[in-house]
């Protein structure tokens, strides 16, 4: 007999969140982590994560999203503790732009709630946001921001008491898979079990080569700044915002809400890297490419850094999700590619994979997940 029914590898938000989900469902689950708990070097810390419905990036993803708007919810009532805060949200660009008709898109096809608010009227309600004559901004009221730490700490803390093993400091070194089951090799000794989830997050492609389509990482800086009008940037006075700048360029920012100032970033940097030897340093080049992008559009918050961090993101080829099981070992599920964007979905996520490894099937509504949908050979 194995020694586990599933061993779930990496628990950043996509791992604890499967953890959870299989060991609430009865399976004796081994969590697998090569740092530490709460570690920053991976994708899912720097206090806060946009969530939102009327998503641009494909109409697909909303019914995965009311899903896993459902799991928060549920998450939060079992953990007894806040995880998502609803501050609104604003997509804002030209009415061409890839982030307004898309969001206006998706909103029109489930019939979100939503208002197409022009650039004055989004300067007068939110003085902090400095829009051109010709932006607009689609207003959703369900988005907001979820607290990434506290969110992988409750997946964990009750995927524990529902009897999961978890090990940090332990990376896994290889793996093999046949149908009898699997065999997982880490740096203190090796576990069986009958299913392998892998959510290593930018370090995928270290662990399964061209089993999957290529993840790349890509070095993300991350911005707390002091604001020259604090009051602006008050939490029940600003929105989420996620802001298209030029097209394919995006800056992105919420109100205060914990931590020392402001957080605002670019969305993509266009900066790969090797996820174990980046560098972790916010640089000069950095700040200028932020200042250049919020200088005229939110002056206000303008300020002097605060603080600093650098995160990773894990982009698949075409930037959607792959969630699948291996072609050649079905028993092995994986969940990457996440692209910058995955953590507001990473309930929903867990339940999918344990649909997977529990029942072999996802909802349909993942099927356009799948990696059969890119060209690639193993
Ligand atoms: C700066 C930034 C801002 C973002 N903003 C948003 C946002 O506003 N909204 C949103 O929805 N999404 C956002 N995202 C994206 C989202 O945070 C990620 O898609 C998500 O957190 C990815 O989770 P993950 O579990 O795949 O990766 P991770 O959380 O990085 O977890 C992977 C884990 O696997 C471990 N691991 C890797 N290799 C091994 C191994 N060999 N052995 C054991 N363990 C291993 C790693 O140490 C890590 O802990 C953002 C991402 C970044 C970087």
């Amino acid at each position: 007999m194995p020694d586990f029914d599933a061993i779930v590898v990496g628990l950043g938000a996509m791992g604890s969140a499967a953890a959870y989900h299989l060991a609430r469902r009865g399976r004796r689950v081994l969590g697998i982590e090569a740092f530490g708990a709460g570690h920053q070097l991976g994708s899912s810390h720097g206090e806060t994560r946009i969530i939102r419905l009327a998503y641009y990036e494909h109409p697909d993803y909303v019914p995965l999203l009311w899903r896993a708007y459902e799991l928060w919810a549920e998450l939060e009532q079992a953990a007894k503790v806040s995880l998502l805060t609803l501050s609104g949200g604003l997509m804002i660009g030209k009415p061409d732009s890839a982030v307004v008709a898309g969001a206006l898109a998706s909103a029109q096809q489930h019939g979100l709630e939503h208002a197409l608010l022009p650039s004055a009227e989004v300067r007068q309600r939110y003085p902090a946001l400095c829009l051109a004559e010709d932006d607009v901004a689609l207003w959703e009221p369900r988005a907001g921001y979820l607290r990434p730490e506290q969110c992988i700490d409750a997946h964990l803390r009750l995927a524990v008491d529902a009897g999961a093993e978890v090990r940090y400091e332990e990376p896994v070194r290889g793996w093999d898979a046949s149908a009898s089951g699997v065999e997982v090799r880490t740096s203190v000794g090796g576990y069986t079990a009958e299913h392998l989830v892998f959510t290593c997050g930018a370090r995928m492609t270290s662990v399964l080569g061209n089993a999957i389509p290529p993840i790349r990482a890509e070095r993300i800086p991350l911005f707390w700044l002091q604001p020259n009008a604090p009051e602006l940037f008050a939490p029940d006075q600003l929105p989420i915002y996620l802001w298209e700048v030029e097209p394919g360029a995006h800056v992105y920012g919420f109100p205060h809400v914990e931590w020392p100032g402001v957080k605002v970033a670019r969305h993509h940097s266009g900066d790969y890297c090797d996820p174990d030897h980046v560098d972790r340093t916010v640089n000069a080049e950095d700040e200028r490419r932020l200042r250049s992008a919020i200088a005229e559009r939110l002056p206000s918050l303008n300020g002097p850094v605060v603080s600093s961090l650098v995160c990773l993101y894990e982009n698949s080829p075409d930037e959607h999700f792959l969630i699948d099981r291996l072609a050649e070992n079905p028993n092995v599920v994986y969940a990457g590619g996440f692209s910058g964007h995955g953590f507001k979905f990473s309930s929903v996520v867990g339940e999918i994979v344990a649909d997977l490894v529990t029942r072999g099937e996802a909802t349909p509504h993942a099927a356009f997940l799948r990696a059969d949908r890119l060209a690639h050979r193993a």
